[in-house]
């Protein structure tokens, strides 16, 4: 963690000068975090997964996971932009060698672009290993490019990413594709602007796609194997990211609602909130919820850099405790705060609209407990 000693100061210099004092007006006017992003762009962390062989600084996981948690304690929405970008680079780094894909890799080494994953459709809703968009060879110059047509439904940082990594399905015969899709392309729209409850700046709009002509060189692995490229490549960094987003937003709402207590008196008894039994076995009850997560999302990090056969499970596992946590330890903080937390100006309620984004985003946490429960059941029959 050589790396991460550089990088830490230069990470908490982003965050306490950019990116928590703009936290309130990001949320409050839906602004997309676009300072956030060029002040972490300068500061090489967008290049964070970027292979060293084009200018990144060639970390992994572990990595990305501290840098999410950080910024995800004061500002979450700008967390789940750079998860979103992290697991655009995570598909994309793979598949280099060819100029056209070195060259978005440079720029994303160098702060330049921005990535983001586009895979949920109006279509398919949460069932994203069913896209229903296509890329077909129609086209004068078939074979050498591909037209895509789709109407995906969320898609964070839409309009305002460089590129997105899209899914399709295969131009021919059974199962996905993955393509790198510039965003400047003809025929890209986005339909209508994302007003949402949480994570307000996200961008998290739809996007329509008519005839949009991409270079078969933009495609990520082989025709159909998109599903394979995600379980080897994304999964690892887009649960654990995810779920790291909810455990750094349960330490801020945690550290907010400390804050308060601790500080809030009667001035009858001249005791503090902190000073009632109810209200401290409340936060315990929060802070256990709290440190479960986020044992399990270190345990996920570590069956992947071994390769433990359990790594799966412990991937789909920590992103629903995560995500279930953070709905619970935020509703725990609106509690013990009172009316206060009601207002704005402690940022709490702000955290707990944020901590509802995490269990519905695919796969959500419902799917995930059908997944899991379908390998415990198969596993006695
Ligand atoms: C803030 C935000 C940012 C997002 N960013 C992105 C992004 O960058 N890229 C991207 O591709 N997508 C993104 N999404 C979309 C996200 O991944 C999901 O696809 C989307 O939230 C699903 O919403 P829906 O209305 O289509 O859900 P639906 O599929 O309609 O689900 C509704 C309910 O049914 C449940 N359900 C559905 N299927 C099952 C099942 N088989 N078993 C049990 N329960 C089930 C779900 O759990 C949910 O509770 C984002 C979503 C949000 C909220």
């Amino acid at each position: 963690m050589e790396l991460w000693q550089q990088l830490q100061p230069r990470l908490e210099e982003v965050v306490r000068e950019v990116i928590a004092p703009a936290a309130e007006e990001t949320d409050r006017q839906a602004r997309y975090p676009r300072a956030a992003l060029n002040a972490l762009g300068k500061a090489g962390l967008l290049g964070l997964l970027s292979s060293t062989e084009v200018g990144g600084l060639g970390a992994g996981l572990p990595e990305a996971v501290r840098v999410i948690e950080r910024i995800a304690q004061d500002c979450p929405c700008t967390a789940m932009v750079l998860t979103m970008h992290y697991c655009g680079v995570a598909l994309i780094e793979p598949f280099g060698g060819s100029p056209e894909m070195d060259a978005v890799r440079r720029d994303i080494a160098a702060g330049r672009h921005v990535s983001t994953l586009a895979v949920s459709e109006a279509a398919s809703r949460s069932h994203i290993w069913a896209p229903a968009g296509t890329a077909s060879n129609a086209g004068e110059e078939a074979g050498d490019v591909v037209q895509l047509n789709a109407l995906k439904s969320m898609i964070t940082s839409a309009g305002e990413a460089d590129s997105y990594v899209w899914i399709s399905r295969a131009t021919q015969g059974d199962g996905n594709t993955l393509w790198l899709v510039d965003s400047r392309l003809p025929g890209l729209r986005i339909p209508s602007q994302f007003d949402g409850m949480g994570l307000r700046g996200n961008a998290s709009s739809p996007i329509a796609a008519e005839n949009v002509v991409v270079p078969r060189h933009f495609m990520l692995g082989a025709d159909g194997a998109g599903e394979a490229v995600k379980g080897q490549h994304l999964m690892p960094f887009f649960t654990t990211l995810i779920a790291t987003t909810s455990v750094g937003l349960m330490q801020g709402v945690l550290r907010r609602a400390l804050l308060h207590v601790a500080g809030t008196r009667f001035s009858s008894t001249g005791g503090s909130l902190a000073d009632l039994p109810t209200i401290r076995a409340y936060l315990a009850k929060a802070q256990l919820k709290a440190d479960q997560a986020q044992l399990l999302r270190d345990d996920a990090v570590v069956a992947v850099q071994a390769g433990r056969a359990d790594t799966r499970t412990r991937l789909l596992q920590c992103k629903a405790a995560a995500a279930e946590a953070a709905l619970e330890v935020s509703d725990t903080a609106m509690r013990v705060c009172g009316g206060a937390a009601f207002r704005k100006e402690l940022g709490i309620e702000r955290l707990f609209r944020d901590a509802r984004a995490a269990s519905v985003m695919a796969p959500t946490t419902d799917v995930i407990y059908d997944m899991l429960g379908k390998s415990l059941c198969e596993a006695v029959t």
